[in-house]
C-alpha cells in the first residue's frame, strides 16, 4: 500500500499537474482569483509548472511557498513561445527572497502585456549557501483583473506603531499627516490610500537588524505586528530603528512586490522613526516619514529603484530618468523625492492590493504656461508649478506646496 502511494506521488511529480486546479475568488474581491498549484524540486531545480492565465487577466502575482528553498525564476514561457527570463523582458532580481517565500509581479513594467492562455514556469531553489535543495513547495497565482483603461486605485493602510517608536509625539496626528502626504503623492498616479487605521502594538523593543531582511528576530517582531492589521490592509510598521551590516537604514519593504495574502510574516514594509529624528531638538521629520513610508509602500506594489546605488542597475520601467533625484523610487534622498512616473503608476495599478477604481477625470488642462492645473484647497485651480528645492520659484508670499492631487504648486 506505502509502494502505491509512493509510486502515485511520483507519476504526480513528473508528469506536472493530473488535474487542473481550480481557480478560487479572493474573499471580498471580484476582480482577483486565486490558484494553487503543487511543485517538486529536485537537485535546485522544479519540474515545469503549467498555469493558464484566463481571458482578462491584467497581472498575476506569483508566489512560491515551501520549507527551504530561496527561489528564483529561472523560465517562464508565454503562450508565443517566448522565455520572459531569457529574454530579458520580465526583471525578478532581488525579489527579496527568503527561505521559503517569495513573490513575483508579471508584468512590472509597462512595456510587457499579460497575454492570457498558458505559461510554463520553472524556478530553482537553493538554500543560504548556495546548495540546490529538493523541496514540495505550493505555487498560488493571484489573476488580477485588467482594469478600465483610465482607471484610478485604491489601497487601504494600517500603520502599525511599535510602542517604542514615537517616544511621546501623538500617534494618531503624525499618523494623519504621513497618510495624508502619502496620498498626495500618489494621486500624481491615480492611486488614493482609501482609508487607513493607525495603532501602538507592544512589541518590546524595536531596534531591528536587517540581516539583508532575512533575520528570524525581525521576522518574528514583524509577524507580531501584522496579529494587530485588519484583512485587506497593506501593512506599514513603525519601529524604532532599522541597520543593516551596522549602518542605519531608514526603511525596508519585506517584499518586492509585497505578498497578497497578508497572513504572511513578510506582509509588511518598515520605516525606522530614528531616521527622521532631529539631533538638534528631538523633532520628527514627518514629511520625510511619509516619503520613506510611500518609497516602501511602492516596492510592495512592485516598484524597483529607478537606478540603485551603482549606477547601472534600473528599473524596466521607460519613462523614469536615472538621474531625476526627485522620484519617490530614486535609491537614496530625503522628502524632496516627490514623482512618480506615468509608468510607475501603471505598475502599482496592478499589483491585487489596489483596487481599481473609477476612470479618473483629468485635472482641467486649460492653463496657459507656467502655470499648470492643480486641487489645492479643495478647488481645481491654474497655479504655478514650483520645484520644492527651490525656493525662489514662489512670489508674493506663495510657497512651493504639495497640491491635493500631488504637484508642487505655488499656493
Ligand atoms: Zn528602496
Amino acid at each position: 500500500m506505502k509502494r502505491l502511494v509512493w509510486l502515485a506521488m511520483l507519476s504526480l511529480g513528473c508528469s506536472g499537474q493530473v488535474d487542473s486546479p481550480v481557480a478560487m475568488p479572493v474573499p471580498g474581491r471580484d476582480d482577483v482569483l486565486v490558484t494553487e498549484y503543487r511543485a517538486h524540486v529536485a537537485g535546485g531545480l522544479s519540474d515545469p509548472v503549467e498555469m493558464n492565465f484566463s481571458d482578462g487577466t491584467g497581472a498575476v502575482v506569483l508566489e512560491i511557498s515551501g520549507s527551504r528553498g530561496q527561489y528564483r525564476v529561472a523560465q517562464m514561457v508565454t503562450p508565443d513561445g517566448v522565455d520572459l527570463i531569457e529574454n530579458g523582458g520580465w526583471m525578478t532580481r532581488d525579489a527579496r527572497e527568503r527561505p521559503g517565500l517569495v513573490d513575483w509581479l508579471y508584468p512590472n513594467s509597462p512595456s510587457l502585456k499579460l497575454v492570457p492562455g498558458g505559461y510554463r514556469l520553472r524556478f530553482t531553489a537553493l538554500d543560504s549557501t548556495g546548495a540546490p535543495v529538493d523541496d514540495d513547495p505550493t505555487v498560488r497565482v493571484y489573476q488580477r483583473k485588467l482594469p478600465a483603461p483610465e482607471a484610478g486605485g485604491k489601497l487601504h493602510v494600517d500603520l502599525l506603531v511599535a510602542d517604542d517608536a514615537l517616544a511621546a509625539a501623538d500617534v494618531d496626528l503624525v499618523a494623519g499627516q504621513m497618510m495624508s502626504l502619502v496620498s498626495q503623492l500618489y494621486a500624481q498616479v491615480h492611486v488614493t490610500v482609501d482609508d487607513y487605521t493607525s495603532q501602538v502594538v507592544p512589541l518590546g523593543g524595536s531596534d531591528l537588524s536587517l540581516d539583508g531582511g532575512a533575520s528570524t528576530a525581525l521576522l518574528d517582531v514583524t509577524a507580531r505586528a501584522i496579529d494587530h492589521a485588519r484583512t485587506g490592509a497593506i501593512r506599514v510598521l513603525l519601529v524604532r530603528s532599522l541597520s543593516d551590516g551596522g549602518n542605519p537604514t531608514a526603511g525596508y519593504a519585506l517584499g518586492l512586490p509585497g505578498s497578497v495574502d497578508l497572513t504572511r510574516p513578510t506582509a509588511a514594509v518598515l520605516v525606522a522613526t530614528s531616521s527622521f529624528v532631529s539631533p538638534a531638538d528631538g523633532s520628527l521629520d514627518v514629511s520625510g516619514l511619509a516619503v520613506t513610508c510611500a518609497h516602501e509602500i511602492g516596492h510592495y506594489l512592485g516598484l524597483y529603484h529607478t537606478v540603485e546605488r551603482d549606477g547601472r542597475e534600473h528599473d524596466p520601467i521607460a519613462d523614469t530618468a536615472d538621474d531625476d533625484t526627485s522620484n519617490i523610487m530614486y535609491w537614496t534622498g530625503g522628502s524632496t523625492r516627490h514623482r512618480l512616473s506615468d509608468g510607475q503608476g501603471a505598475v502599482m495599478r496592478l499589483h491585487p492590493l489596489v483596487e481599481a477604481t473609477a476612470p479618473v477625470t483629468a485635472c482641467d488642462p486649460g492653463c496657459t504656461p507656467p502655470l499648470t492645473c492643480a486641487v489645492a484647497a479643495g478647488a481645481t485651480q491654474c497655479l504655478r508649478a514650483c520645484d520644492p528645492g527651490d525656493p525662489t520659484t514662489c512670489t508674493d508670499g506663495a510657497e512651493c506646496k504639495l497640491s491635493d492631487d500631488g504637484v508642487y504648486v505655488c499656493f
